[in-house]
């Protein structure tokens, strides 16, 4: 599979992929059968790759982080979910809410869903796998520490970025995940630390709810979360799908004019 985006074009989104440099609209379904069709000039807006109906998140899914936190490994996989009105895609800011404590990015593999899953086993998970992107899970820590559920830290506008696009992945070989801010290294590891596995999430998930295409599982993140201010650039870098990267604004910046 080309890394699949989606493009401003003409005023309207629209599916595309990247060849040799040269952007092509992309013909088709980009979750059924498609070819790259024809060649568009300059350089469009990129979106979020995809339109989830959901992101299901994973909590404390690093062998590194969890010693980080100094918190015993979970006997199963804990699991939330992160509304699509809080997807943003690259170069969008990440908005901070106005009386918001500590904003945390959290750099995560994201894995695209391409078509409708229910009951998968892991043996079979890569078949139900549009491909992978990265996932900034950003997270308002206070809210997450004083409310039970994660709906309120996690929920806001913005604070799902996704993107730059879906690029085929290999589920059982390790990837690299980071994340930068303001160019400085913050997140560093891979999926080799996991505690459950991408095939093991894919199980774990669809044993619950059906996935449909375009929806993330997104996979937790390793050690080094830290704040966000505004006036930040964050990264989320993926190995084999690229960088998202994000600024941060307050609130009050994001009014119209
Ligand atoms: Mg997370």
């Amino acid at each position: 599979m080309d890394p699949l985006y989606r493009i401003e074009h003409n005023g309207h989104p629209t599916y595309a992929v990247r060849l040799d440099g040269n952007w092509c609209l992309l013909d088709g379904d980009p979750y059924g059968t498609s070819r790259p069709g024809a060649r568009i000039e300059g350089n469009p807006r990129v979106l979020a790759p995809v339109v989830p109906s959901k992101i299901v998140a994973v909590g404390l899914n690093y062998k590194d982080h969890a010693a980080e936190m100094n918190k015993a490994l979970p006997e199963e996989p804990l699991i939330f979910l992160k509304p699509s009105t809080s997807v943003v895609g690259p170069g969008e800011p990440i908005v901070i809410p106005a009386g918001a404590g500590r904003v945390d990015y959290e750099a995560e593999v994201g894995v695209v869903i391409g078509k409708t899953a229910r009951h998968v086993p892991a043996a079979s998970a890569h078949d139900y796998v549009l491909g992978l992107t990265c996932v900034n899970d950003v997270t308002d820590r206070d809210l997450q520490r004083r409310d039970v559920q994660y709906t309120r830290a996690k929920g806001f506008d913005t604070f799902s970025p996704v993107g730059p696009c879906v690029a085929a992945g290999d589920l059982d070989r390790s990837i690299g995940i980071e994340s930068r801010v303001n160019g400085e290294s913050r997140q560093s590891s891979s999926t080799s630390e996991l505690i459950f596995s991408i095939r093991q999430l894919v199980e774990f998930v669809t044993a619950v709810m059906t996935l449909l295409p375009g929806d993330i599982i997104s996979t937790g993140t390793p050690p080094g979360v830290g704040p966000l201010v505004a006036g930040d650039r964050v990264v989320v870098a993926v190995e084999g799908v690229g960088e998202l990267a994000n600024e941060v604004v307050s609130a009050q910046q994001s009014v119209c004019s």
